[in-house]
């Protein structure tokens, strides 16, 4: 199944809910622009490589468009508009002043040196400086680039425009980055896994957490959830799954991975060693934490699956047939919209704090965090059990009714 396909099912299971004309419904879901370009660089032994570029402006009807750049082998156009249009309804979601995209370029960034990522980062720049800016489109991180690949991407942006750091968020903290934004996207899954779980009436010290991925989102939340005393279980990257049946040492692995090359868990001995894809299928598992690629949990693997509640940290873990399935055998699903939101939240706070030349103290982040977490959690809950609709449908209707109200109101032709 295309990703973006996957979108407009779970879009159309929530406008059905809404009073909302076919064209106008059409015209909410069909992104606003997409940019393809080719970007070409000398790599350090001289020779040419060649990549291609993307670009989707989903909707910009709440504010400018917001969303990460994502450097993976699999970004095409496709996967680039069904992340855009997510975006778009997590801003909503969140009621952050932004609509939503997203970038990338199709490269397995392990296979580049430093240099060599900076001049791709700098081309990519050469091509799309036009149509990005602090008022109409702000890119971030997402996978395979972080605060370095920002402050390249400022660098170049800068050399066009002149000086606007709001450009651009994820930044380094020494160049005009927010702290706290590194880990808001694992913390913000990690305060919500907490709010569900007391919802649920469960106590965190009973409750086994088992995380796939520990890059940036998976590592934080492990944390968070670890110093909120659950016993993380099990973690995966590509290297396997790390295993302990009565919880993993967060910090220890944390220290292994900064000492690893390329930040991965290979080598790390205090526990059991299983491959990869074990994780999802664990068996003493309350809770599985999807933190790493998208399409992961498919009609496929679903019936293999044990945990009782899953938290979408990465974006699109999960395909409509499987969603389904869980929802009926009662698994409680909280969406990637609502609960990765942390990410974009704190690149909002960068922005504001940028446009305002004035920087928050961690404290202040992670508070401010807490509170539009904190809300758009209860309004979601509220909704879904009024309602009576899965956490996913209800996230979606949130948001699109958003989008729907701004649009009316500023005329849609
Ligand atoms: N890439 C992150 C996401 O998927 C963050 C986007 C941002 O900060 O703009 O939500």
């Amino acid at each position: 199944m295309r990703a973006f396909d996957a979108i407009q099912i779970y879009f159309d299971a929530a406008a059905e809910h809404l009073d909302l004309e076919p064209a106008f419904r059409e015209a909410l879901l069909m992104p606003q622009r997409e940019v393809q370009v080719q970007v070409s660089i000398e790599r350090d032994d001289g020779s040419l490589a060649n990549f291609v570029g993307f670009r989707v402006q989903h909707d910009n009807s709440r504010g400018p468009m917001k969303g990460g750049l994502r450097y993976h082998h699999e970004v095409d156009l496709d996967e680039t508009r069904a992340l855009a249009s997510l975006m778009t309804w997590k801003t909503a979601v969140v009621d952050l002043p932004y609509g939503g995209a997203k970038g990338g370029i199709g490269v397995n960034p392990r296979e580049l040196s430093h240099r060599e990522i900076e001049r791709l980062t700098r081309a990519f720049v050469d091509q799309i400086h036009d149509i990005v800016g602090p008022d109409t489109d702000i890119p971030a991180p997402d996978m395979g680039t972080d605060h370095q690949v920002m402050a390249w991407f400022r660098n170049q942006w800068e050399k066009y425009h002149g000086f606007q750091p709001a450009v651009i968020t994820g930044k380094p903290v020494e160049q005009y980055g927010a702290k706290g934004r590194e880990e808001a996207t694992g913390r913000g899954v990690g305060m919500l896994t907490f709010k569900l779980v007391r919802r649920l009436s469960r106590q965190p010290k009973e409750t086994r957490i088992a995380i796939q991925g520990f890059g940036n989102v998976g590592s934080h939340a492990a944390k968070f959830l670890h110093e909120s005393e659950f016993p993380v279980v099990a973690v995966s990257d590509t290297t396997g799954t790390y295993y302990k049946a009565d919880g993993l040492d967060i910090p220890a692995l944390f220290h292994h991975r900064l000492q690893h090359e390329h930040g991965l868990l290979a080598g790390y001995t205090d526990c059991e060693v299983l491959p990869m894809n074990a994780l999802l299928e664990l068996e003493d598992v309350d809770v599985l934490i999807p933190a790493a690629l998208g399409g992961v949990i498919t009609e496929d693997n679903v019936d293999r699956i044990k945990a009782s509640v899953i938290i979408e940290a990465a974006n699109g873990p999960i395909f409509p047939a499987a969603d389904k399935i869980l929802y009926e055998r009662g698994v409680t699903v909280l969406p990637d919209i609502l609960a990765n939101a942390g990410g974009v939240t704190v690149s909002y706070f960068e922005w504001v704090q940028n446009r305002q030349h004035y920087r928050w103290t961690l404290d202040r982040v992670r508070q401010e965090l807490d509170h539009t977490m904190s809300s758009a959690f209860e309004n979601v809950w509220q909704t879904s059990q009024e309602k009576d609709l899965s956490l996913r449908t209800a996230a979606y209707m949130i948001g699109i009714a958003r989008v729907q109200r701004a649009t009316e109101l500023a005329g849609l032709t």
